[in-house]
């Protein structure tokens, strides 16, 4: 039986490089969520994201498309049902959102294993996302200024992972979805 295996934390502790070095193992296939939000350079339509306008995804909603949704960052998200279906008759599927869909994807089902990555300290953490150069500064502080409560739901998750060294916490990541 393949696994859905749930990756969140705050943005810019590393989820995107975290999940890209599972990737590269082959084992796995990650889930491509739908967005109401515009795509930043570099990204590409049906790999970064399915880049859907806010009717569409309302139609979505209403048809009962995904497995989870929220609504953060003055848009839409949520990972399409039949995709993930789709995938897990393969392959481990990773799905990379944030919290409240994480808990939610939970609920729709419960096997899914959620492990919530943290910054090895606040200010790496912002460091990294400063570094990351993707956002201005109002998008910056947007995005650090969910952190607490990311953190808030944190006993919620069944692993904690501190992405302090890559490799290190890759290593630990492939160990807990081995042993569930
Ligand atoms: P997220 O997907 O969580 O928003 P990213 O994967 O985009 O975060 O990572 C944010 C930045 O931090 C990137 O520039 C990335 O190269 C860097 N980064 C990721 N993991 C580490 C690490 N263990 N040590 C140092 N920098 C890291
Ligand atoms: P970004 O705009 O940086 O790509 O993503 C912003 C946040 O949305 C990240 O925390 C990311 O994990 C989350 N996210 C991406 N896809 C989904 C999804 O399908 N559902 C939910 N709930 N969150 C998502």
């Amino acid at each position: 039986m393949n696994k859905l295996i749930v990756i969140s934390g705050p943005s810019g502790v590393g989820k995107g490089t975290i999940v890209n070095e599972l990737l590269k193992k082959g084992d796995y296939a990650l889930s491509i969520s739908c967005t109401t939000r515009p795509p930043r350079k570099g990204e590409t339509e049906g790999v970064s994201y399915f880049f859907i306008n806010r009717d569409k995804f309302l139609s979505m909603i209403e048809e009962g498309g995904f497995l989870e949704y929220d609504n953060h960052f003055e848009n839409f998200y949520g990972t399409p049902k039949d995709f993930v279906e789709k995938q897990l008759q393969t392959k481990n599927v990773i799905l990379e959102i944030e919290v409240n869909g994480a808990l939610n994807a939970k609920k729709s089902y419960p096997q899914a294993i959620l492990i919530m990555i943290l910054p090895p300290s606040f200010d790496e953490l912002k460091s990294r996302l400063v570094g990351r150069g993707t956002e201005n500064s109002e998008k910056i502080a947007n995005r650090m200024s969910r952190i607490d409560y990311e953190l808030s739901l944190r006993d919620k998750y069944d692993y904690i992972v501190v992405n302090d060294n890559l490799d290190r916490a890759v290593g630990e990541i492939e160990e807990i979805i081995k042993n569930s």
